[in-house]
């Protein structure tokens, strides 16, 4: 069988350089290198060779081959380097391009203010707690002196999770926690910040969630004048070193007295303007003196102990303080509108 093998040669040769990247160059190895390849086709072609002629045929296949697979490396090497030169360009960064704007986060005007109002009581030396939004009865309730047949426990639309259970409707329920846990420990003197729920419509006033802080002290000889003097240091800290604090008689049955506590506007001053309603004075805080009941309920002896409590609604002071006029902002997640409030230092 006579063939011409520099012909093949030039003819395998021609199609490796033909090849223009990696996949097409390993699809033609396989075509002519591997197990059912061309090569290996013209060894089986050998056995029916005579004995004579195989060690010639053998030696040509074999001299094809080398040289096929020597093309080969050389062309796979070449193709290699095609490739990494391009992949280089592709990743080449250009230094005199201007750099990406990034943009910064800022804290949440609604966090911007609990934290305020936080370090304010913290430099009192305040700890502040947490509790849990989704609260036993017993806790928003029964222990902050709101029996089940308590007609105040309509004051706050409640929304039920289960018989038992529900979405808080005022931090208070931190403080029956607290003390719970620490009656034994006096004196008492934490915060207890929060998320709270109510069954409302959401209107430019009330939302169905809102952020309270309320304050606890509970020691000995604790009296009114001390609740005083902190909602005076709160108001001035929050609202400037000008504004006077008044205490209207209220009612809230966590607290006998109770009062309202009004802070002369920050405003105006005092003279009468659209955000005091023209009376020179802004409702802020919920007050009062813990009533007997809950201290007794808690194991402690009211004779001998006493404690003031006090409430603020966050997105009150945040609106006051920011003049923003509708709460639901606060929650509708508006970044033009979040990126405006940063911290006051
Ligand atoms: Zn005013």
């Amino acid at each position: 069988m006579n063939r011409d093998w520099e012909l093949l040669k030039k003819e395998y040769q021609e199609k490796i350089n033909a090849s223009m990247d990696l996949a097409n160059l390993e699809q033609l190895r396989i075509e002519l290198l591997g197990k059912k390849g061309s090569i290996n086709g013209l060894m089986q072609e050998m056995k029916n060779l005579a004995a004579d002629q195989k060690k010639e045929f053998g030696m040509a296949v074999n001299n094809l081959k080398q040289n096929v697979e020597a093309q080969f490396n050389k062309k796979l090497e070449q193709l290699k380097e095609l490739q990494l030169q391009a992949q280089l360009e592709k990743e080449k960064i250009d230094i005199t391009l201007p750099a990406s704007q990034y943009k910064y986060g800022t804290l949440h005007p609604l966090t911007v203010v609990q934290q305020e109002i936080e370090d304010i009581f913290v430099a009192m030396g305040y700890s502040v707690v947490e509790g849990p939004e989704v609260e036993y009865d017993l806790y928003n309730f029964e222990k902050a002196n709101i029996p089940h047949d308590h007609p105040s426990r309509d004051m706050q639309d409640t929304l039920y999770v289960d018989v038992k259970r529900l979405l808080r409707t005022q931090t208070t329920a931190i403080q029956m926690r607290v003390l719970e846990a620490q009656g034994n420990k006096l004196p008492i003197k934490v915060i207890c910040p929060g998320k709270v729920y109510r069954r409302d419509d959401d209107d430019a006033t009330h939302s169905h969630q809102f952020t309270q802080i309320e304050g606890l002290v509970v020691g000995e000889g604790i009296t009114l004048a001390d609740l005083k003097g902190t909602l005076e240091l709160l108001a001035r800290s929050m609202f400037g070193p000008e504004r006077e604090v008044r205490l209207r008689q209220s009612y809230f049955p966590f607290t006998e007295p109770s009062q309202e506590i009004d802070v002369s506007c920050h405003v105006c001053g005092g003279k009468g303007c659209p955000v005091c309603k023209g009376s020179g004075w802004i409702e802020i805080l919920g007050s009062g003196m813990v009533h007997p009941n809950v201290l007794e309920e808690a194991g402690i002896d009211s004779s001998k102990y006493s404690g003031f409590a006090l409430g603020v609604g966050v997105e009150r002071v945040a609106m006051l303080k920011y003049g923003i006029d509708d709460i639901r902002n606060f929650y509708n997640n508006n970044v033009g509108f979040l990126k405006n409030y940063k911290r006051f230092e």
